[in-house]
């Protein structure tokens, strides 16, 4: 597709720019508003990074999810308004996930509300996260408001109000085992776990009407099995298995934790299908190909979801991508290594660098083919160029402004976000180590 861009057709271009313009038209999705799923159940969505759903029961409401922090939380509380009936006799969180477990103390306020989870949510680990190299953030909560879109799953995160512990409860009930019946301000409800994009994942069912509240295991885009952000890849088979439990189920409503709700039995089924058959079929591809032999490379460029699943609306990659859900999906089940000999122990860049510069001929021909690659509209090419340049030497002002403006334009012909903002924090922060040393 980059190698086209080079050409001065306006139909060319506006292709170029088709992802940004999904990516923009997807923060349809984090409208604020408040959602009447049913008769007693409000879903509030946009009004922070995930969705909170209030429950209303006989003698006292129930809340699932806590929304990121005490400010949202309390917009959510003034938002459901005379729709709470206190007291909150229940807060259950579906995962540990900062996003859904920081505003509880706002819901709890003074009704002491027991606190629900899986108990894999207690010892649930933070993120490892991978040390920002050169300020990459996948949320892009420091970008300027010109290069922001959204966050693929919320419309920020941490952005406007920074990352805070201080409104979690910790449980103070929690289950070990696949499901766990209860009744709860009158209302019957079921706990069932259903691992996926967080290993503590629950899902609560309301079996009349019947509403799925699914927590992360479903959401409007494709999921985010192999993240970039720094941490393990998520537990694929389990995922499959929990989406079957859901499928199963036969919701007429689905609340995701992100993004809008489904509001009919018809689609619910389809959307949840097509979910669990995108990650199956990525899945099961990949490890067909680990079985023959194949390189998670060669993966990458195999591995392509059918027409059906790739353009269906809940598998569009604002969020995940199969390219690097395959290359998540080998190192979980094959390991690091690829299986050429050759990478057993390969060079370090800095002395392939050196011999594949002194190959081409010295750094100045290697400069003029990436500015040439640059101007070609081979952005990614462009890219690895440079990088030969800058493993070389860091500070080399010429091939830091191919690496810059390559990442730009790479960022601006994205339609994940997550992929967009670290190709611009990147950039943004590449230009201030390029201004520095002036
Ligand atoms: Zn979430």
């Amino acid at each position: 597709m980059i190698s086209t861009l080079g050409t001065t057709s306006s139909a060319l271009a506006e292709t170029a720019y088709s992802g940004r313009d999904k990516l923009i038209a997807h923060s349809d999705e984090f409208q604020k508003r408040i959602i009447e799923v049913t008769d007693g159940v409000y879903a509030a969505v946009g009004y922070s990074a995930s969705n909170v759903t209030l429950i209303q029961g006989k003698d006292g409401s129930i809340i699932v999810d806590t929304s990121a922090n005490p400010v949202d939380a309390k917009a959510i509380m003034a938002a459901f308004g005379e729709r709470v009936r206190h007291p909150i006799k229940a807060i259950i969180y579906t995962h540990n996930h900062p996003d859904h477990t920081g505003g509880a103390t706002v819901f709890a306020g003074k009704d002491k509300p027991e606190i629900y989870s899986h108990k894999l949510l207690v010892t649930a680990k933070p993120d490892t996260g991978r040390g920002r190299r050169d300020g990459g953030d996948a949320f892009g909560t420091m970008l300027p408001d010109e290069d922001f879109i959204n966050a693929g799953t919320q419309l920020e995160y941490g952005r406007t109000t920074p990352h805070t512990r201080d409104g979690f409860i910790p449980p103070t009930k929690t289950f070990g085992g696949a499901e766990k019946e209860l009744t709860i301000a009158g209302v019957p409800l079921k706990l069932i776990f259903t691992p996926g994009e967080a290993d503590e994942n629950i899902s609560v069912w309301l079996p009349d009407p019947k509403v799925l509240i699914a927590g992360d295991v479903f959401l409007k885009t494709f999921p985010n099995i192999a993240p970039l952000r720094g941490l393990p890849t998520r537990p694929v088979e389990k995922w499959v298995t929990s989406l079957d439990k859901l499928i199963a189920l036969g919701p007429d409503f689905v609340i995701p934790g992100h993004m809008g709700t489904i509001q009919h039995a018809a689609e619910a089924k389809d959307a949840l299908t097509a979910y669990r058959d995108g990650i199956k079929f990525v899945y099961s591809k990949t490890m067909e190909g680990i079985a023959n032999g194949k390189t998670p490379d060669e993966l990458v460029q195999d591995v392509k979801l059918p027409e059906k699943l790739a353009k269906h609306p809940y598998l569009q990659e604002f969020y995940g991508t199969v390219a690097w859900s395959v290359r998540g999906i080998y190192s979980q089940n094959a390991g690091w290594f690829d299986g050429n000999p050759t990478n057993i122990f390969p060079l370090a860049d800095k002395e392939r660098a050196e011999k594949l510069i002194a190959l081409v001929g010295g750094s100045d021909k290697v400069l003029k083919s990436a500015q040439d690659a640059q101007e070609a509209g081979e952005f990614q090419w462009a890219a690895e160029q440079a990088d030969y340049l800058l493993a070389v030497d860091g500070k080399n002002a010429a091939a830091l402004d191919v690496k810059i403006r390559a990442f730009r334009e790479l960022g601006e012909r994205q339609m994940n976000a997550t992929a967009r903002n670290y190709y611009l924090t990147v950039a943004n922060s590449l230009k201030t180590v390029r201004s520095s040393d002036r």
